[in-house]
C-alpha cells in the first residue's frame, strides 16, 4: 500500500542546526499553502502526477490504496486542526485510504494543548511524534529550542489525555557538551514517559549550520567518536531493558507500534509526497517537488506543474536502493524476496565486499536474511555504500 506524506514547512522559529525545507510561520501563507496542498492531492486522484513525464497516475490513484498519512515538517502541528481535517479528508477522496490507516502528525512541545491535541486527534490523527530531542534544559537552550524539559513531558501527558495511545518521541545524541551521562539522562526520562515509539538520532552539523559558530564562540565541543558509540550502545542497552524492540538503526518501539509509514522507506515501498519539497517514489519512478513554498503555492495556483528531478530509476538503481534501505532494519534484507523481486543474486554480486564485515562480526546471515549487527549498525554507512 501506499504511504502519503504531506509536508507542513513553517515553524516559529528556526533552530540553529535544522537543515530541513522550512521557514518561519506566516498566517497569510500558510492559509494559501493549506489550499495548494489539497489542490495538489485532488490532483493527483484527478490528473494523475501532473506534471510528470511519468506513466499518468490517474489509473492507479483513486484505485490506490493508502494505509498511512504522515504530516511531517517543518512542525505541522502549526496547523489548526480544521485544516489537517481537510488534508485528510482530501486524501481520502483522491485515494482509497485503509480503514486501519497510521496517521502522524508531528509536533513541537510549544506548539500544542491538551485542546489542540484533542482537535488533531478529532481530525482523525491517531499517533503524535514529538520533537523533544533532549529532556536537559542547557542542551535545549544550545540547539535553539523553543520548548523547555517540562513542556516536553507535560506534551505527552496532554497526548495521552487527548486519547493519542501511539506516542514517539525523537531525541538527539552527540549534542555539543554531551556525555554519556548526559545524553542517558535524556533517555531515561524519556522511557518514563512510556512512549510507544522512540527515534534517536545523531546531531548531524552541516556545513555553515548557524550551531557551528554557536559552538566556536562558547568552545563547546563534541564528544570524540568513541564517546558517540559508548552513547549509542548503552541507550540501545537501556531501551532492550525497558521493552523496546529497536527494529531499525535509529528507532525502537513497543510490539506492534514500529512506524508503519516510515517502513514504506526501508522495505522497498512506494509514497507520494504532497507539498513542498516533497519526494515521492512510485512504480520505479522518483521525483521530487519545488522546495520554496511561495513558488509550490504560485505553481500551484497557476496549475503548473511542482514535480522536478522526475526520473524513472533503471533496475540496479532500484536494487541498490532496497539494498540501501533495507540494511538499516534490524530484520535485515530478505536476499530470497530480493532476488524473487530483482533476479540477483546479492551474495554472488557483492559477496567479496561484505565477507570482511561478516568477519568482523558486523554483519550476520541468518536463513536468507543478512543483517547488521548492533556493532554494524555504528557503521553502517560504511557497509551499505557497498551497494550504492
Ligand atoms: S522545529 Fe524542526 S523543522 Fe523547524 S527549524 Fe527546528 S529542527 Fe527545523
Amino acid at each position: 500500500m501506499l504511504g502519503l506524506y504531506v509536508h507542513v514547512p513553517f515553524c516559529s522559529a528556526i533552530c540553529n542546526y535544522c537543515n530541513f525545507n522550512r521557514g518561519l510561520f506566516d498566517g497569510a501563507l500558510k492559509e494559501r499553502y493549506v489550499e495548494a496542498v489539497i489542490t495538489e492531492i485532488e490532483r493527483a486522484g484527478k490528473a494523475g502526477r501532473a506534471g510528470t513525464d511519468a506513466a499518468d497516475l490517474s489509473a492507479v490513484a483513486r484505485s490506490a490504496k493508502a494505509d498511512t498519512i504522515y504530516f511531517g515538517g517543518g512542525t505541522p502541528s502549526l496547523l489548526e486542526p480544521h485544516e489537517i481535517r481537510r488534508i485528510i479528508d482530501a486524501c481520502e477522496s483522491a485515494f482509497a485510504v485503509a480503514a486501519d490507516r497510521e496517521v502522524t502528525l508531528e509536533a513541537n512541545p510549544e506548539s500544542v494543548s491538551e485542546a489542540r491535541l484533542a482537535g488533531f486527534r478529532a481530525a482523525g490523527v491517531n499517533r503524535v511524534s514529538f520533537g523533544v530531542q533532549s529532556f536537559r534544559n542547557e542542551e535545549l537552550r544550545r540547539l535553539s529550542r523553543l520548548h523547555d524539559a517540562a513542556r516536553a513531558a507535560a506534551a505527552v501527558g496532554e497526548a495521552r489525555a487527548a486519547g493519542f495511545d501511539n506516542i514517539s518521541l525523537d531525541l538527539m545524541m552527540w549534542l555539543p557538551e554531551q556525555g554519556v551521562s548526559e545524553w542517558i539522562e535524556s533517555v531515561d526520562q524519556a522511557i518514563a514517559l512510556a512512549p510507544e515509539h522512540m527515534s534517536l538520532y545523531l546531531l548531524e552539523l552541516y556545513p555553515n549550520a548557524p550551531i557551528k559558530e554557536d559552538m566556536a564562540r562558547a568552545r563547546w565541543s563534541q564528544a570524540p567518536d568513541e564517546v558517540a558509540a559508548a552513547m549509542y550502545l548503552t541507550a540501545m542497552d537501556r531501551l532492550d531493558e525497558a521493552g523496546y524492540d529497536q527494529y531499525e538503526v535509529s528507532n525502537v518501539a513497543r510490539p506492534g507500534r514500529r512506524s508503519r509509514h516510515n517502513m514504506k522507506y526501508w522495505e522497498d515501498g512506494d509514497w507520494i509526497g504532497i507539498g513542498c519539497g516533497a519526494h515521492s517514489t512510485r512504480d520505479g519512478v522518483r521525483w521530487k517537488n519545488v522546495s520554496a513554498t511561495e513558488d509550490y503555492v504560485g505553481r500551484i495556483a497557476r496549475g503548473e506543474p511542482t514535480a522536478t528531478d522526475v526520473r524513472r530509476l533503471s533496475a540496479d538503481e532500484r536494487l541498490g536502493d532496497a539494498l540501501f534501505t533495507g540494511l538499516r532494519l534490524m530484520d535485515g534484507i530478505d536476499l530470497a524476496a530480493i532476488y524473487d523481486r530483482y533476479g540477483v543474486d546479492v551474495w554472488e554480486r557483492y559477496g567479496a565486499e561484505l565477507s570482511p564485515f561478516l568477519d568482523e562480526g558486523c554483519l550476520k546471515r541468518e536463513g536468507p536474511r543478512l543483517k547488521l549487527t548492533r556493532e554494524g549498525m555504528l557503521i553502517a554507512h560504511e557497509v551499505m555504500t557497498i551497494f550504492v
